[in-house]
């Protein structure tokens, strides 16, 4: 199980999707006011599964 931290681009809205897997573009959708335009954050909250995060290694963290 894994948070995503989510951003929409378009009003700023920022919320959290709760997953067992990896995120679909369907889970990209902001709550608010419904557009598709929902960027990923990273946070410094996750620490748990980052393993998982193979393709970034290296580039996430500061
Ligand atoms: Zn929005």
């Amino acid at each position: 199980m894994a948070i995503y931290d989510l951003k929409c681009e378009d009003c700023g809205w920022e919320f959290e999707e709760f997953k067992t897997g990896f995120l679909t573009e369907d889970d990209k959708k902001c709550p608010q006011c419904q557009s598709e335009n929902v960027k990923q954050v990273y946070s410094g909250s996750f620490g748990i599964g980052s393993s998982c995060f193979g393709g970034y290694g290296g580039g996430g963290f500061t």
